[in-house]
């Protein structure tokens, strides 16, 4: 949130999770999310579809100053949030690879923690889902919301690179539902104005590209370029957000690490809540 590292913020602090045998498996392919962009010639299209289906999602900016000023394809494109709309609705989950029904269950039961307070859910079915899961190569990444909507079927939506029953639980709580909270229009936490301005360009660079294989111009996608402001419904920047990565003090102007989040925090869940009004009320189980 700000440079402050006294103890107070430390409450909110989400447990660390149990750690399991294979905690150092997991330490050691550590591998950085990646929000996927849709291909450029499908932009456009993508931006008029997440308006058509939520109009809340067109750009809220208004020009500064006097004159009229006419956003440029590409900046509608940007500013365009991917929110699906605020009628409950289930999106439906589908794997691209074989996948025993054990792991199906397991990873569409860590994508509804978030149903456990918001009108989405996620169901599986044997046909295409909306929701396409592959656990090939590639590392962690999904398409932003309603941009699933525009992925060929038989491509995969979200990627679980190398995710089996062998994978320690605490992955599936900092993973599965990382990767489920972009399905659900969530951008990352660490891109708030707030968060990005603490990172030192040139350290991130480096870090970057050693621990992760990144270009420059993937760390400017990724981490370096904040959020519009108008696509964050005015809530207070949240390191501590499972949309928020793990940054390290290495690459901060203040040395503080960004702290990131781990699993679901209290914050996250009134967000979902108030994006996506739950109207039953079942709760289910987090
Ligand atoms: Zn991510």
């Amino acid at each position: 949130m700000n440079n402050d590292k006294s103890g107070a913020s430390d409450a909110a602090r989400i447990p660390a999770p149990t750690p399991t045998p294979d905690a150092r498996l997991a330490t050691s392919r550590d591998l950085a999310c990646v929000l996927k962009v849709v291909p450029a010639e499908l932009q456009r299209k993508a931006a008029r579809r997440a308006v058509a289906l939520n109009p809340v999602n067109a750009p809220l900016r208004e020009p500064v100053g006097a004159g009229v000023v006419v956003l440029e394809p590409q900046q509608i494109v940007v500013l365009t949030s991917r929110y699906w709309g605020p009628a409950e609705r289930q999106l439906t989950v589908s794997f691209l690879e074989a996948t025993d029904a054990d792991l199906r269950g397991r990873i569409v039961s860590h994508m509804n923690a978030w149903s456990s307070v918001a009108g989405i859910s996620f169901v599986e079915t044997g046909d295409a889902g909306q929701v396409r899961i592959s656990r090939e190569p590639g590392g962690y990444w999904s398409y932003l919301g309603t941009d699933i909507l525009q992925i060929p079927e038989d491509q995969q939506t979200m990627n679980l690179e190398a995710f089996t029953m062998d994978t320690p639980e605490s992955e599936y709580h900092r993973v599965v539902r990382h990767e489920t909270g972009h399905t659900l229009g969530f951008p990352h936490e660490h891109m708030r104005a707030e968060l990005v301005a603490r990172i030192d360009p040139d350290k991130a660079y480096q870090w970057f590209a050693e621990t992760q294989g990144w270009s420059r111009e993937v760390v400017d996608q990724q981490v370096l370029t904040p959020l519009d402001q108008s696509s964050i419904f005015g809530t207070p920047p949240d390191e501590d957000s499972i949309m928020c990565y793990q940054l390290p003090g290495a690459i901060t102007t203040d040395g503080q690490p960004i702290r990131g989040g781990t699993d679901i925090n209290q914050t996250d869940y009134d967000f979902a809540a108030s994006i996506y009004p739950k109207v039953s009320s079942l709760a289910g189980v987090r």
